[in-house]
C-alpha cells in the first residue's frame, strides 16, 4: 500500500477543537473524525483500484442487506415521523435497490476507457477518457427521505471507487442510528464510515479537505457547504430545494391531474423536495380542479376530517419547529384573505397537519415566499399563461416544474420561457425514478446532477489521457526558435488546421 500525504491533518487541527459540543447534546468526537479521515486517505488508492466486479459485489451486499433490514427501516421511519410501511418501501427502499440494479448493469461499461478521435494537428496520437475515483468524499443527508438520500449517493460513490464518510440527519434519530449500525455491519470504516450528529458534526466534517462533497438539504445550508468546500477547492454536488410549481391549463385531463397532484403533494405529508409546491391553474377550470383534488384527498386518506387524521397512510411533520412553521404559514395566509377548502387543522401533540387546500392566496403571503415543505397546497389562478410564467420566473429556478396540458404548443412555450432542474409533463415526481435522466436543480435549487451515470460521474474525475506513440509530433514543428519556417507553419495551422 502506498500511503498518501497528511497535510490535511494540520489544516484540520488548526481550525477545530479536539472536542466540540453539538446541538444534539452529544459531543463531537473530532479526533475520531480525523482518525477515520486520515486512514481513508491512506486507503483511497486501494479502493480506487478495485475492479468493476469487486464494486459490484459490494453493491450486491448492500442490496441484500436492504432487503434483510426492510422491517427495521420501516420501524425506524414509523418512529421518526409515522411514515407508512408502503411509503417506506416505495420511496426509501425501492429507489435505492433500483439504482443498485441499474448501476450493476452498467458499471463495467462506465469504467471502460473511452477512446476519442484525434484532431488533425494531433494525428498519430491516441486519446482516451477514463473515469477515476475522486478519492475521499463526504455525503451530508437531509431528514425527509433519510434512507434514500443517504444511500443513493453512497451507491454512486462506491461505483466510482471512493472512500466515503456519511452524515445522516439528526432530525430522524431512529433512522440515523439504524443507518450507522447497518453501514458498520457492511463496511470497514476505512472505506465507508458514518458520523451521526447535527450542525456541529457537519461543520467539523466540512473543515476537512474532502475531494468531493455531496450535500442534500436546504438552499441556505447549501451556501454554507459551498463556502466550506471553497476553502479546500473541493468539488460539490448540491441537491437543494425551493418552490416547485405546477401549471394546469384548460386542455388538461382534470380528474387525472387532480389525482396525480394529490399523490405528489401529500405523500410523506408534503415533505418532499420535488412535491408540487403550489398550483397555477387557468381560471376557467380552477373550481373543478379544487373539487376534484378534494375528492382525491378523501379517496386517499378518508372521507371525514377524523378519518384523515387517523389514516395510517398519512405521515406526520418531522418536528415541532416545522410543525409551527407550517401552522403559521396557514394562519398568515388566512389572515391575508386565503380561503381554506379542506383541512387547515393542526394538532400539536401529534404534529399532525391536515391535507390542506387554499385558494385566494396572494404573493404577499409568506406561503408564497418560502418552500412550503408540508401538506398545504395553494391554488392560484391565471388568465394568460404569460402571467403564470412571469410568476414562476420571479421566484428563481425551480428544482421541478410540472405542466398538465394536452396542448403541445403551450407545453413548448412554457418549457422555452422557464428553466428548472427537471420537468414532468402530465405527471409529478416520476422523473426522480427515471435513472436514464440526470436529477438535480439549477443554481439556487442545486448544482450538479445525480442518479445513474450522472451520479457515478459526480463522484468521478474524468481523466483525459493522450498517448504519443512516436518520438516525432507535428507539435514539434511549432517549437522555438520562431524563425520564418516555423512562422509559416504556424500561419498554415492557424488558417487551415
Ligand atoms: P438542512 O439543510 O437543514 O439539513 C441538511 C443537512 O445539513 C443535515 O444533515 C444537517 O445536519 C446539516 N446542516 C444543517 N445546518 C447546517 C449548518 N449550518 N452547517 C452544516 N451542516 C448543516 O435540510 P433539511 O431540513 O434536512 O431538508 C430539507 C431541505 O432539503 C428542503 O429544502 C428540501 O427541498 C431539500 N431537499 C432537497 C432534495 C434534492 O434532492 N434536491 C432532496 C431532499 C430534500
Amino acid at each position: 500500500m502506498i500511503h498518501g500525504t497528511k497535510s490535511y491533518t494540520m489544516a484540520a487541527t488548526q481550525t477545530s477543537e479536539t472536542k466540540l459540543h453539538s446541538d444534539t447534546h452529544k459531543s463531537v468526537d473530532t479526533s475520531r473524525i480525523l482518525e477515520v479521515f486520515d486512514i481513508q486517505q491512506d486507503n483511497r488508492y486501494n479502493i480506487s483500484t478495485t475492479t468493476a466486479k469487486e464494486r459490484i459485489e459490494k453493491l450486491e451486499k448492500l442490496k441484500d442487506a436492504l432487503y434483510a433490514h426492510k422491517d427495521a427501516f420501516r420501524a425506524a421511519l414509523q418512529k421518526d415521523f409515522r411514515k407508512s410501511f408502503a411509503e417506506t418501501d416505495l420511496t426509501e427502499l425501492y429507489p435505492v435497490v433500483n439504482e443498485i440494479k441499474y448501476v450493476i448493469k452498467h458499471l463495467e461499461e462506465w469504467l471502460e476507457p473511452q477512446k476519442v478521435g484525434a484532431p488533425t494537428v494531433l494525428l498519430g496520437t491516441k486519446s482516451h477518457l477514463r473515469y477515476e475515483a475522486k478519492g475521499v468524499v463526504l455525503i451530508i443527508a437531509p431528514w425527509n427521505y433519510p434512507v434514500n438520500l443517504t444511500l443513493m449517493p453512497l451507491v454512486s460513490a462506491i461505483a466510482a471507487g471512493n472512500c466515503v464518510i456519511l452524515k445522516p440527519s439528526e432530525l430522524t434519530p431512529h433512522t440515523s442510528a439504524l443507518l450507522k449500525t447497518f453501514i458498520e455491519k457492511l463496511f470497514n470504516p476505512y472505506e465507508v464510515a458514518v458520523f451521526e450528529g447535527g450542525v456541529d458534526v457537519s461543520q467539523a466534517l466540512l473543515k476537512l479537505p474532502f475531494d468531493h462533497i455531496f450535500f442534500t438539504g436546504s438552499t441556505a445550508v447549501g451556501k454554507i457547504v459551498m463556502k466550506a468546500a471553497a476553502e479546500n477547492l473541493a468539488s460539490v454536488t448540491l441537491e437543494l430545494g425551493g418552490k416547485s410549481p405546477v401549471i394546469v391549463d384548460k386542455t388538461a385531463n382534470l380528474a387525472d391531474t387532480a389525482k396525480k397532484i394529490a399523490w405528489g403533494k401529500f405523500t410523506n405529508c408534503g415533505q418532499t423536495c420535488i412535491a408540487p409546491d403550489y398550483i397555477l391553474v387557468e381560471d376557467s377550470i380552477a373550481d373543478d380542479l379544487i373539487s376534484l383534488t378534494i375528492q382525491q384527498i378523501k379517496k386517499f386518506y378518508g372521507e371525514s376530517a377524523k378519518e384523515r387524521m387517523l389514516s395510517p397512510d398519512y405521515a406526520r411533520i418531522v418536528n415541532n419547529h416545522h410543525f409551527e412553521r407550517i401552522k403559521n404559514l396557514i394562519a398568515d395566509a388566512k389572515g391575508k384573505g386565503a380561503k381554506v377548502h379542506i383541512g387547515g387543522t393542526a394538532i400539536a401533540e401529534q404534529r399532525y397537519i391536515a391535507p390542506t387546500i387554499l385558494s385566494n392566496v396572494n404573493e404577499d403571503c409568506q406561503i408564497m415566499k418560502e418552500e412550503i415543505f408540508g401538506p398545504v397546497l395553494p391554488i392560484i389562478t391565471y388568465s394568460n399563461v404569460a402571467e403564470a410564467i412571469y410568476s414562476i420566473r420571479k421566484k428563481g429556478k425551480p428544482l421541478a416544474l410540472y405542466i398538465f396540458s394536452q396542448d403541445k404548443h403551450r407545453i413548448e412555450e412554457i418549457m422555452a420561457h422557464t428553466t428548472a432542474g427537471g420537468t414532468c409533463i402530465n405527471d409529478v415526481l416520476l422523473h426522480y425514478f427515471q435513472h436514464n435522466l440526470p436529477f438535480g436543480g439549477v443554481n439556487q435549487s442545486g448544482i450538479g446532477k445525480s442518479h445513474g451515470f450522472y451520479g457515478f460521474e459526480a463522484f468521478s474525475n474524468a481523466r483525459a489521457v493522450l498517448e504519443q506513440p512516436t518520438r516525432l509530433s507535428a507539435a514539434q514543428l511549432t517549437y522555438p526558435p520562431y524563425n520564418n519556417d516555423v512562422q509559416t507553419f504556424i500561419d498554415f495551422t492557424l488558417k487551415w488546421i
